[in-house]
């Protein structure tokens, strides 16, 4: 029974605890005083303390939250602590409020009549403590008991995060903690720098991306911890405010650029582009809203963003991992780490999660790790790309030396080509030199017909004309003398007409055998027309040419023409003209002479000779 009763007393103990004023600590104590706490909400945030300290006390609830959280709303909360020195010596107090986004918070009954006003709304010299957080002075003396209001009133998170300790407890934390902001934003400040380097020296775009995303990300921490009001712009309030939202939404612009192209996602299917596409019109959608638009929307936009491009990012890496994109492994790691501080940060600022000094930090511990993990990643990347230039230079070696192979052969082809080519070249010159050596044969052939008659194998006409002139020349040149004798058959006509003109023909043949029979090497005889025969004498007198011509007559005398058993009688009448040339151009002359020379021989009766030189005796 008295165990039981024990027990219910022990449950009861907190309710009861509440009712009372809340002792202020000693030592290293430090206490959450929300659950001393009272609220009233004031809809239209219009009271102000004397209607707020006129309320009777069943207006007044009791905060249930270790972390007074209201979540977002146009409210002004009312909260009245009730406190009291247990201690024999006043120690000094701080009631730290942890939320230092805080718009306004008013505090009083801190010292006598001063009311404390101070927010991120508000200039940070309104401050009594020169701090990032907001911290409340309380002095109580020995036994001493303070009822003290507070008024809170913001656009974000109505979240007072409060705790309570001694000065001394106080000066101590805020050392710890500005060691560790300072090794915070240090560590970050060391990747910027770091990404910053790489990209100078690889130009390789997602490094900026990166550091992009480093830096807003780093200086949305830098607003949300309270430094960036304190150091950077303590009088730029309406800046300060948009500020939250608009660098939250700039480190996820970023971040979705810099996942873009490290994922590759230009490569990738069409689904991840669409969606990366989408989320980062959404991001400048809220940046937009943090310049321009109300700032509760933006700042529940901007955090709405941080959780769909985490997940979204997340879920992408994931994908990537698993079509076989190996970096993604590491950068799932850090987005998820990014997306536990986020819900968590997020959670614990709409009141859903307990205020606690992990969920106070645990976007910056989560943030911290996932750059960490981004930035061995980036490492990581960078040897895989060294590797992929490595293995493409392998390729690329192996395919020049693979070209040249195929140029040798091709050179070899063309060579054997070119070879066998020349071969058949040269055959065919071969043959067409032949061909040319038959053809100028042929030629030659002709032309050497072309200079005889065709009945009795003589030089022609055209030929004696030449050869002519030519022995003309040459006799002239060396004074020698020279021949022409021109022969006439007598009557042939009657030839012709007695044994027809096929035996006619065969005296012809017949008769121009015989003449050439009785010349020398060096004369040429010619058939001049019908039955006329003109033969040149190199180098022969008047006496031998009249020798010679005498020869002949008697030998065409005496020998007849045989032609089918019919013997036909033939003479010869024959002109001649002998001696030195004195024109080489007189040729055609001396054979006008010999033939008139013939003339006289015909009309002396036929069969005889007459030179020329005698008819012009006569004639003389
Ligand atoms: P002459 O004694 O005065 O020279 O009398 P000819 O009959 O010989 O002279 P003419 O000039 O009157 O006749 C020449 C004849 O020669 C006429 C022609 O029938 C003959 N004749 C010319 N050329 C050829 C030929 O190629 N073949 C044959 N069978 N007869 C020819
Ligand atoms: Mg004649
Ligand atoms: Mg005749």
């Amino acid at each position: 029974m008295t165990a039981t009763l024990r027990l219910l007393m022990l449950l009861l103990l907190p309710a009861l605890t509440w009712a009372e004023s809340l002792p202020l600590p000693s030592g290293q104590a430090q206490i959450l005083p929300a659950p001393y706490m009272y609220f009233w909400e004031d809809p239209s945030g219009q009271a102000d303390f004397t209607d707020v300290s006129a309320l009777p006390d069943s207006a007044w609830q009791p905060v249930n939250r270790r972390d007074a959280s209201f979540g977002y709303g146009a409210s002004a909360y009312w909260l009245r602590l009730d406190l009291h020195n247990p201690h024999d010596r006043s120690l000094g107090w701080i009631l730290l409020i942890g939320n230092s986004l805080l718009d306004q918070l008013d505090a009083y009954g801190l010292d006598g009549k001063r009311v404390y006003r101070a927010g991120d709304q508000r200039p940070f010299d309104w401050r009594w403590i020169d701090y990032r957080q907001l911290a409340l002075p309380l002095e109580l003396n020995a036994e001493e008991q303070q009822r003290i209001w507070l008024r809170m009133q913001t656009a974000g998170s109505a979240n007072l995060s409060a705790s309570l300790m001694t000065r001394e407890t106080f000066n101590h934390q805020q050392q710890r903690s500005l060691l560790l902001h300072g090794l915070f934003f240090g560590a970050l400040l060391a990747m910027l720098i770091y990404s910053l380097t790489i990209f100078c020296i690889t130009g390789d775009r997602n490094y900026l991306w990166y550091s992009f995303y480093v830096a807003s990300f780093s200086l949305y921490q830098f607003i949300q911890v309270g430094f960036a009001l304190q150091w950077l712009w303590p009088n730029a309030l309406t800046w300060h405010q948009l500020s939250f939202p608009l660098t939250s939404a700039l480190a996820t612009l970023f971040g979705i650029q810099f996942t873009y192209g490290v994922l590759e996602l230009d490569k990738a299917a069409k689904p991840y582009r669409w969606s990366t596409h989408t989320l980062k019109a959404c991001a400048w959608l809220v940046l937009g809203m943090a310049l321009l638009g109300p700032y509760t929307p933006a700042l529940i936009g901007s955090f709405a963003l941080v959780v769909a491009c985490a997940v979204a990012a997340f879920i992408i890496t994931l994908l990537r991992w698993r079509d076989g994109y190996a970096g993604a492994r590491l950068f799932a790691l850090g987005w998820f780490v990014l997306i536990a501080a986020s819900l968590t940060s997020i959670l614990s600022g709409t009141g859903l999660l307990p205020y606690s000094l992990l969920t106070l930090h645990a976007q910056q511990v989560g943030g911290l790790i996932e750059m960490t993990v981004f930035s061995i990643a980036l490492a990581a990347r960078i040897r895989h790309i060294q590797e992929a230039k490595r293995q493409a230079q392998t390729r690329l070696i192996e395919q020049e030396r693979h070209l040249r192979a195929e140029q040798a052969r091709h050179l070899e082809l063309q060579k054997q080509i070119s070879e066998s080519l020349e071969q058949r070249v040269q055959e065919r010159t071969a043959i067409l030199q032949d061909t040319l050596q038959q053809l100028s044969d042929a030629n030659l052939r002709l032309a050497e017909l072309n200079r005889r008659d065709g009945l009795t194998g003589l030089f022609n006409r055209h030929t004696l004309s030449e050869e002519l002139a030519r022995a003309c020349a040459r006799a002239e040149r060396s004074r020698q003398s020279m021949a022409i004798l021109m022969m006439d058959l007598d009557h042939f006509k009657q030839v012709n007409d007695r044994y027809g003109h096929l035996a006619g023909d065969a005296c012809l043949r017949h008769a121009a055998q015989r003449i050439q029979q009785r010349l020398r090497g060096s004369d040429l005889l010619a058939r001049f027309g019908g039955e006329e025969f003109v033969a040149l004498l190199d180098s022969t007198d008047l006496t031998g040419a009249l020798d010679l011509a005498e020869q002949l007559r008697e030998d065409i005398a005496r020998n007849p023409c045989h032609y089918q058993q019919q013997s036909i009688p033939l003479s010869l009448s024959i002109g001649l003209h002998a001696g030195v040339p004195h024109d080489p151009s007189s040729g055609e002359h001396w054979l006008e002479l010999a033939d008139r020379a013939l003339y006289r021989a015909k009309a002396g009766g036929r069969n005889q000779v007459v030179s020329y030189e005698a008819n012009a005796l006569d004639g003389a």
